[in-house]
């Protein structure tokens, strides 16, 4: 019977698109995730990660975007590119050695033009995932928005204007600058959380998830302090209120134990998801350090998890139950958004624990993709595992330009270094399965490369650009 309307559907939709087209796509993202996360998640475990077993497409994708100042510059063209942002092998790999430190007052030294160039030039999130939602570059901070601060259509909207379900999860809180963009909002500013929750509230969404609820704090207890600065961080007080009235248009779900009835098919919901998993901000990775232990110094999961918390793989499962229910198809982004937040705290240890969340997430999706039971097969689903966008994390040895993290064995932590607290501009580990893949895989036809004067080489080979991957997403919805 299935077979015989999918024919049907394909003799009336124009066939050349159809035929090599996925009918739902995952779009997975680990953010901040460059060459050295993976690599030193793979050291930890001892493992290979889901991407490195069966026929993935692999390959890296550039990250920059076309400016970094958030207004247009007085006079100035709102859509030129910063020439100077522009991914560069000989920039990204410039091996030169740099003495000093990385700015005046601050606590990194400089060690390589290449390192400099990357703290001088990285995008951030917003317009990182911008590009892989709608096709177009654009500028730091804005949310599905062109140069000019113009809407532009993002997948979410294309297949929710297809006829499909649509939703945008997260472990951090769910309408931080990824999931907003996966999600279909449209802001110039990802500050404006409040804007943007009103927006993502009031869309057509069917799934959103996340952290971020109100009513707890990091560790998942209720929190005391009324006016605490991060409990309407997120969302407004009366936004909050509507979501939780009985006639709201969305069925909110906060423990963890409902949001496993949803992954394991005991519960389903008649209405839209809203996923606010009961802590503030992230799901594991703002949990408290108890008093004799400083950030950063225990090994990944040396201090307990805090139990009953929803996990990723849970709440992607819930998702894609929910939005797998729909016989035209659908879109679903899942971001493993706390690796950011770990990197940003030079956090190496829980930077690995959020990858490894990540990684059981991915595993979880394939097994359900796989799955007889599920609405999805590699057939007619596009799954893409990426980053949208790396951190400078290296190897221990400070004199070798751009080492990789080094393995010391399983269970031991991988030898490395942060030369910054914040992004760069490489390259991202970029990966996809299914149906389009070989298409996607077709689009990274640029290669990086780079030999330095001491004949020393550099580089992560065959890449794709955001925006051509976020076009190609895009075309996936044409009828
Ligand atoms: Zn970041």
């Amino acid at each position: 019977m299935r077979a015989f309307v999918t024919a049907l559907l394909l003799a009336t939709a124009t066939p050349a698109i159809a035929a090599d087209m996925p009918k739902n796509v995952i779009v997975m993202i680990a953010d901040g995730s460059g060459h050295n996360t993976l690599a030193a998640t793979r050291f930890w475990t001892g493992q290979p990660l889901t991407m490195d077993k069966g026929p993935w497409v692999r390959a890296s994708m550039a990250t920059y975007g076309l400016r970094l100042e958030r207004k247009v510059p007085e006079g100035g063209d709102p859509y030129a590119q910063d020439p100077d942002a522009v991914y560069d092998p000989a920039k990204a790999w410039d091996t030169r050695p740099v003495k000093g430190m990385a700015k005046p007052g601050s606590t990194y030294p400089a060690l390589f033009a290449g390192y400099q160039w990357h703290r001088r030039v990285a995008p951030d999130s917003a317009n990182t995932m911008s590009a892989m939602m709608t096709g177009v570059r654009t500028f730091d901070g804005a949310i599905d928005v062109d140069g000019a601060e113009k809407p532009v259509q993002s997948i979410a909207e294309a297949a929710k204007a297809a006829g499909k379900m649509t939703g945008s999860i997260t472990s951090v809180p769910f309408n931080h600058a990824t999931p907003a963009a996966g999600g279909g909002a449209h802001n110039p500013d990802r500050d404006d959380y409040h804007g943007i929750a009103r927006e993502m509230l009031s869309g057509s969404l069917d799934v959103i998830g996340g952290g971020g609820n109100p009513d707890y704090d990091q560790d998942g207890k209720p929190i005391t302090d009324e006016h605490a600065e991060i409990r309407f961080k997120w969302m407004p007080p009366e936004l909050w209120a509507k979501l939780k009235e009985p006639d709201s248009r969305w069925n909110l779900v906060e423990t963890a134990g409902d949001i496993r009835d949803l992954a394991e098919g005991k519960t389903t919901s008649a209405k839209p998801l809203a996923m606010i998993a009961a802590v503030n901000p992230t799901l594991q990775a703002q949990r408290s350090y108890p008093a004799n232990i400083a950030r950063g110094t225990a090994d990944p999961g040396a201090v307990p998890f805090t139990p009953g918390m929803a996990k990723l793989d849970e709440m992607a499962i819930a998702a894609l139950k929910h939005v797998g229910t729909d016989p035209d198809g659908f879109f679903m982004m899942i971001e493993g958004g706390a690796v950011d937040w770990a990197m940003h705290a030079n956090d190496f240890p829980r930077m690995i624990e959020e990858y490894m969340a990540f990684d059981d997430a991915v595993r979880a999706v394939v097994a359900w993709i796989e799955s007889p039971e599920s609405a999805a097969s590699w057939d007619d689903t596009l799954l893409v595992v990426t980053a949208d966008h790396d951190h400078l994390l290296y190897g221990p040895n400070l004199d070798e330009p751009f080492q990789r993290v080094t393995n010391n064995g399983a269970g031991k932590l991988p030898g490395y270094s942060w030369a910054w607290s914040s992004h760069s501009n490489h390259l991202v580990p970029f990966f996809a399965r299914g149906k389009g893949a070989e298409l996607l895989k077709a689009e990274a036809d640029q290669i990086d490369e780079y030999t330095d004067s001491q004949d020393r080489k550099f580089g992560y080979g065959r890449y794709l650009t955001q925006p051509e991957l976020g076009a190609f997403l895009l075309k996936t919805q044409e009828k």
